[in-house]
């Protein structure tokens, strides 16, 4: 039984178990979410014959580090992460302003708002799945096909294990955005529980409003996700304006057309109040021209939304090009000029693979 799988409720139950008492369940909540001990041996709270019974009977080690990478700019980070079955995920830490640059943010305190701010932010992207189901062509992970998904206690280790190492340099997390390996919404029970467990107030205590969740655009979980009202922000990946050219690129609007995803949109907006992100990766002379900018703005005209496109990061399974610099201003600006918000994002550790759709489990 690894020890992240379990949520205080549960860890709270196996210490009655075990006649602890309550208190201790906290102590054991405590060490792992906010000194973040990852060996039971650090729990010098308890008492030697508890440390001993958490030894013998939970795991506290979700993965082995592969590798790491770290990109040519210095400011992207890919961990390569060996699971017991032998599969291997992967976890990107991508860092933006460097606190030593910043003599102000050098001299504050662990955890002050400073170390939280724009120019401090230290982004996880983390995985759901090893591997995923949905085929999306341009896609590394999808290319890999499906292995398994990632159980709840999986996919919150990747964050402490980023964290730890943060916190030796005084830095923290500031943001997750679950767009690492696999769909989300596919492993739907075991990513909210995730989320759920670092956002308690008394453990790790990150705030939903610093998770992003991004899928392919699973209609009845976008619905039932806006009915749950978490404050975590959500990204659709939607790539085309139109069903025929959607479905040459992502399998999954063959059961889920563009009118139903953006329909749950509408619900979702309704629901919780929070504008949406629409992902589009840029691709030379398929989804990067005007005209298709044109057609997407007439499709989520009146939805409170946003637009974020990146040119398409190559993939050995897939043959199209990434969009030039010019003509990803133009797309941005027709948006923009037809009311529709849109970044340009830029590409980030591409030399590691490390970019969005490059993580396959393989360096
Ligand atoms: N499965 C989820 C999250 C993981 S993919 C989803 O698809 O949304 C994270 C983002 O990377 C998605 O928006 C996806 O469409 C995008 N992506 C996949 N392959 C890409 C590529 N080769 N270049 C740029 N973006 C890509
Ligand atoms: Fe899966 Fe997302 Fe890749 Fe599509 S883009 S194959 S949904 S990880």
């Amino acid at each position: 039984m690894l020890i992240y799988d379990l949520d205080l409720d549960s860890l709270t139950k196996l210490l009655q178990e075990w006649d602890e008492p309550a208190y201790r369940a906290k102590q054991i909540w405590q060490g792992l979410y906010q000194h973040l001990y990852d060996s039971p041996e650090q729990f010098t709270n308890l008492s030697k014959s508890l440390r001993e019974k958490l030894a013998e009977n939970v795991t506290f080690a979700p993965f082995k580090v592969k590798t790491y990478l770290d990109s040519s700019d210095g400011f992207t980070r890919k961990t390569l992460l060996e699971l017991p079955d032998k599969n291997l995920i992967e976890a990107v830490l991508m860092k933006y302003g460097d606190p030593a640059d910043n003599p102000q943010i050098k001299t504050s305190a662990p955890n002050s708002e400073n170390l939280r701010g724009a120019k401090n932010r230290r982004t996880l992207c983390i995985s759901t799945q090893v591997g995923c189901a949905m085929g999306c062509v341009f896609c590394a992970t999808g290319q890999m096909g499906f292995k398994r998904h990632l159980s709840s206690g999986e996919i919150v280790a990747q964050v402490l294990f980023y964290a730890r190492m943060l916190k030796e340099r005084n830095e923290v997390v500031t943001n997750i955005v679950l767009m690492g390996m696999g769909e989300p919404f596919h492993n739907y029970d075991n990513t909210t529980e995730a989320i759920d467990r670092l956002n308690d107030p008394s453990g790790f205590n990150f705030g939903a409003r610093r998770f992003t969740i991004s899928t392919v655009g699973l209609v009845p979980q976008i619905r039932r996700f806006a009915d749950e009202k978490r404050q975590v922000n959500l990204a659709i990946s939607l790539h085309a304006a139109d069903d025929e050219s959607r479905v040459a690129m992502l399998p999954v609007n063959k059961r889920y057309k563009i009118d139903d995803v953006i329909e749950a949109c509408k619900y979702y907006v309704e629901q919780t109040h929070r504008r949406i992100t629409f992902e589009w990766a840029l691709i030379h002379g398929v989804n990067d021209s005007p005209e298709v900018a044109k057609k997407l703005a007439a499709r989520l005209k009146g939805l409170m939304c946003h637009v974020n496109a990146i040119p398409l990061n190559p993939t050995t399974g897939y043959n199209g090009q990434a969009t030039s610099r010019e003509r990803a201003a133009k797309f941005k600006e027709t948006l923009e000029q037809a009311g529709i918000p849109c970044t340009i994002r830029m590409r980030r550790g591409i030399d590691i693979h490390a970019g969005c759709g490059q993580l396959a489990g393989a360096v």
